[in-house]
């Protein structure tokens, strides 16, 4: 490698992003005096939103920073867990997350999500106009700039997602209050006011029924329940009351 470089050092859990001769330790990486720290942390593959802190020859500096040849750099990941600022804890999940959104809701995590894919530009702008931390698999669609804020959601199987997000955000949880089709808010609800939406079967079984303030949808605890609960109870044995 020809011309002015620095030393660069992701720490281990950053180090999926990079490329395979990166993951050992330090390695060189070219500086043309101009990009910023952050620009070069991105073209080497790690989303801004998973970076900590960025020391240069130990002291820290932001993003901003234009590092000097020869620099010592290292990266570390961002904080578990991770506080957003300005706004209640909100998500917007992007279109190959849907069972992820689901299961946060039964949780009562605030997670929108829209099954059409309104393309990357709208899912970042309406994180923005929304503030809602943007989940996805998707390295492009994090580096958009007009995000609010964002995270990689590690793992291909719901469950490691799920633990994942929980492990990162700490959100409040609050299991069977929100609408796992629509994000709405549950209400409690009469059996006379839904008993005609109801199959025979279901209003001679059940009394406790909820209902979505927006969607319409009437919940109770039928035969999927079991399932479901233990979904939540175990969410709620390692993230149920998180240090705050
Ligand atoms: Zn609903």
């Amino acid at each position: 490698m020809d011309g002015p470089r620095i030393s660069i050092d992701f720490a281990p859990e950053l180090r999926q992003f990079t490329a395979p001769e990166r993951r050992r330790g330090p390695a060189p990486a070219p500086v043309d005096g101009v990009s910023t720290l952050g620009h070069v942390v991105e073209s080497l593959g790690v989303p801004l939103t998973e970076v900590g802190r960025l020391l240069v020859n130990g002291r820290e500096v932001p993003p901003a920073h234009v590092p000097a040849p020869g620099a010592n750099v290292e990266v570390r990941p961002v904080a578990r867990p991770q506080r957003v600022p300005g706004a209640p804890l909100r998500f917007l999940l992007d279109v190959h997350l849907g069972r992820l959104a689901r299961r946060l809701r039964l949780l009562g995590v605030d997670a929108a999500y829209d099954s059409t894919d309104p393309g990357d530009p709208a899912l970042a702008a309406r994180s923005a106009r929304e503030r809602r931390v943007l989940l996805s698999r998707d390295r492009g669609l994090l580096r958009r700039r007009e995000l609010w804020a964002g995270a990689f959601v590690h793992g291909d199987r719901v469950e490691d997602q799920l633990r994942d997000v929980l492990g990162r955000f700490a959100p409040a949880l609050a299991p069977f209050t929100r609408c796992t089709a629509c994000n709405g808010p549950l209400r409690p609800a009469d059996k006379e006011t839904v008993t005609d939406r109801l199959e025979r079967g279901t209003e001679r079984t059940y009394d406790a029924f909820a209902q979505c303030a927006e969607c319409g949808r009437i919940y109770w605890q039928g035969a999927h329940h079991a399932r479901l609960a233990e979904i939540v109870d175990e969410a709620m044995r390692e993230f149920g009351e998180p240090a705050r």
